[in-house]
């Protein structure tokens, strides 16, 4: 009787709690994760860097003429505005996401 008793109990509150743990936990990931992107667009608006943070799998542009380092990467706005169609550039597939570098002058040129 006791054994029969428990036994549901236990395993109600264990299931409770796994669920609780999980939703938590993802709803505070997901909230996180907004926020930051939210907070990044809002401090880089004062600046008059672009900034704009993309998500995956969005065309970027590289451009070989203006960047310093192999790594920056401009948004397609940027792209334009800055005219580096007659650079060295070349158009990708941001696979992870990424940020526009454009008026980063650690990453490049300032007149790009
Ligand atoms: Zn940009
Ligand atoms: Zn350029």
């Amino acid at each position: 009787m006791d054994i029969r008793k428990a036994d549901p109990y236990e395993a109600d509150s264990h299931a409770v709690r796994e669920r609780e743990e999980r939703s938590r936990s993802c709803g505070r990931d997901a909230s996180l994760s907004v926020h930051i992107a939210s907070e990044l667009m809002r401090s880089y608006d004062k600046h008059d860097k672009c900034g704009l943070v993309w998500i995956p799998r969005v065309v970027a542009y590289r451009c070989r003429t203006c960047g310093i380092s192999p790594c920056m990467s401009i948004c397609r706005e940027c792209f334009h505005r800055g005219d580096h169609s007659t650079h060295d550039f070349n158009m990708f597939l941001s696979q992870a996401g990424g940020a526009c570098d454009c008026g980063d002058n650690s990453v490049m040129k300032e007149d790009g």
